[in-house]
């Protein structure tokens, strides 16, 4: 994405592009990571010397108040980040702490929600082992059988 591109979405939803909201934007579409608060700051200080941990958590919530970005709360303590709001899964690795996208159907919960209920949220959530945590496992087994 380039950055005027960058510049121009977060003008649609009514954000002021300050030089810092499009880094924190810029770097959740380019890296696609799920990043917490912590990750962002850790990752963008170098870089932006002036930049504080209460600013990333601010623009985040900014953010999602105009659903620039979407929140991914797999787990209780942990709260990501996802500029990408479309309807798609998320897979939690168990061993590397990865988030990996996947595609779902479009209101895939829909089906068995009773009629006159309203959906404003839709999320899916998975936790195991992804194909290279996986494949790792199974060779510790095989070598310590
Ligand atoms: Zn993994
Ligand atoms: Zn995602």
């Amino acid at each position: 994405m380039s950055r005027q591109e960058a510049v121009q979405i977060l003008q649609t939803h009514g954000i002021k592009p300050s030089y810092q909201r499009i880094k924190i934007y810029e770097y959740l579409v380019d890296k696609k990571n799920h990043p917490t608060v912590d990750t962002i700051y850790r990752e963008l200080s170098p870089g932006l010397p002036t930049l504080s941990k209460t600013t990333v958590y601010n623009t985040l919530k900014l953010f999602h108040s105009v659903n620039v970005v979407q929140k991914v709360m797999i787990e209780d303590n942990e709260v990501r980040f996802d500029a990408d709001t479309s309807i798609h899964g998320h897979f939690k690795c168990l061993s590397c702490g990865e988030v990996y996208d996947f595609p779902v159907q479009k209101n895939a919960l829909m089906y068995g929600i009773p009629e006159g209920f309203s959906i404003t949220d839709e999320h899916i959530y998975c936790t195991g082992y992804c194909q290279d945590c996986a494949q790792v496992d199974t060779t510790l087994l095989q070598a310590s059988s």
